[in-house]
């Protein structure tokens, strides 16, 4: 059942990076249908719209949110397996991406290992194309179901039609949809996919290309990523982020690098890595304004942390100081990734 409208609702609270003013409203919704409802309840009243799960890759105005925050909690896991096609396996865009991925583990679902730990919800994940440690969502996904607020209807949208891409998507940036499910198409098996990216073959003492059972990579990706503060601790502050807070700049294969920057070629041109620019830049690890309670990691440079009581403007000044300094001294303009509401860098 739609739980009841409550009004002034703390966002910090509701966001892993823990900024954030109040919510004008909030509904927390349990269903497709209930979220359906929400969604186009405040449409048709004219009321603003923020659809929020985890919180964990937002970053929230101090004035807050003057409208109607829907947070979805739906829940729901239907596999079916044949020896035919592998696991098919629908999944209500509430539930909890680190539970998903243990239960993949569990079943030898394979596709999904890499990304162990990666918080917030399974309904958010084609958003912005999650991933990490060589996996992406883009490559298990079979299709997603959302309620199209143009049309006003449920739509079955394939993965080729999904825009997907590195960390994005047709849904990043966009309010039209709103994901009721996501439904994966995995292999079955107990070992991992191949291995892709060289830390983790590194961390697993294997090649390039190995694959090993994904109960030992799944830690190894745990283990690395706790290394990183990129696994939710309410005890460790480092992991009181949004996640990586820029992307990984591409540029042309021809752009003036330093010879020593830790690149990887794609198909667009060069991906650089935004942490080591930052470093470079002058941003190390525990960097700070004077004065502020909001901080670069002291685990990672890619990372924007609150150290405890940080407002979202001192986030926002800190992530406008590297982003200035990154640009004086590469000539590269970062992007961010998380969802900004109500402000922007
Ligand atoms: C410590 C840490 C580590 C992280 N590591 C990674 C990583 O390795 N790789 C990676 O890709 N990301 C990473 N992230 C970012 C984040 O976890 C993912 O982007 C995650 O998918 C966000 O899920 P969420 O439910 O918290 O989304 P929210 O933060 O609640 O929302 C994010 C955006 O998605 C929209 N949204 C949410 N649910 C829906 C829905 N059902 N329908 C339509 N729109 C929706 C929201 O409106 C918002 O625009 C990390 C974040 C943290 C804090």
């Amino acid at each position: 059942m739609t739980s009841q409208i409550r009004l002034d609702v703390p966002l910090a609270d509701l966001t892993t990076m823990r900024v954030g003013g109040l919510a004008r409203d909030l509904v927390e919704v349990h269903t497709a249908e209930e979220l359906i409802e929400a969604v186009s309840t405040a449409d048709n009243e004219g009321i603003p719209l923020l659809v929020l799960a985890g919180g964990s890759n937002v970053v929230i105005a101090d004035e807050g949110f003057a409208g109607r925050v829907v947070l979805v909690r739906s829940r729901g896991v239907e596999p079916d397996v044949t020896d035919c096609y592998g696991a098919w396996v629908t999944v209500a865009a509430g539930e909890t991406w680190t539970d998903f991925v243990e239960l993949a583990v569990q079943e030898e679902w394979v596709g999904v290992e890499a990304l162990a730990g990666i918080p917030g919800s399974v309904g958010a994940t084609p958003v912005q194309n999650v991933g990490a440690y060589g996996q992406e969502v883009a490559s298990t996904i079979a299709r997603v179901e959302a309620y199209d607020r143009q049309t006003r209807r449920r739509e079955v949208i394939p993965v080729a039609d999904c825009g997907f891409s590195y960390r994005t998507s047709r849904f990043k940036g966009s309010d039209r949809y709103v994901i009721l499910s996501v439904a994966f198409q995995f292999k079955r098996g107990d070992l991992s996919e191949a291995i892709t990216y060289p830390e983790l073959a590194r961390t697993l003492g294997v090649e390039i290309g190995a694959r090993v059972p994904m109960t030992r990579l799944r830690d190894a990706v745990l283990e690395l990523r706790a290394s990183k503060g990129m696994v939710l601790s309410e005890a460790d502050r480092d992991t009181w982020s949004a996640g990586s807070f820029f992307l990984n700049p591409i540029v042309s294969t021809d752009f003036a690098l330093p010879v020593d920057a830790p690149t990887w070629a794609t198909g667009d041109g060069v991906k650089v890595s935004a942490a080591w620019l930052i470093e470079r830049a002058g941003f190390g690890r525990g960097f700070s304004l004077a004065g502020s309670h909001a901080a670069v990691s002291g685990k990672h440079t890619l990372a924007i942390t609150n150290r405890g009581g940080a407002t979202t403007r001192e986030v926002l000044d800190l992530a406008r100081a590297i982003k200035t300094g990154v640009h004086a001294a590469f000539g590269i303009t970062l992007q961010s990734e998380p969802t900004f509401v109500g402000c922007e860098i």
